[in-house]
């Protein structure tokens, strides 16, 4: 199986993710403030538990996932953690 060939790798911590039973448009809102802010802050709560969460979270940063909520976070989240990253702040 490869990536370049658009064959999506199997990836297999998500197999224990909580939102695997959720709708996975909770996880990608229109907007992450005003209307879009409440369904956020619901796959959010689906992201705190879930025993996979940091597995997660470091996937999106290390693929760089600009869409939709990963780990908890949103983009513009970890557009400042990798900013922050990229600085040396911790
Ligand atoms: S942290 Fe959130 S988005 Fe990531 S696998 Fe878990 S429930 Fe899904």
């Amino acid at each position: 199986m490869s990536a370049q060939g658009n064959v999506i790798p199997i990836i297999h911590w998500s197999l224990r993710s909580s939102c695997l039973t959720e709708d996975p448009e909770l996880f990608f809102p229109v907007t992450f403030e005003g209307p879009g802010r409440a369904q956020y802050e619901r796959a959010k709560a689906v992201c705190h538990r879930c025993p996979v969460r940091l597995r997660c979270l470091e996937y999106a940063l290390s693929t760089h996932q600009m869409y939709g909520v990963w780990g908890g976070t949103s983009p513009d989240e970890r557009r400042a953690a990798m900013s922050a990253s990229r600085r040396g702040v911790r």
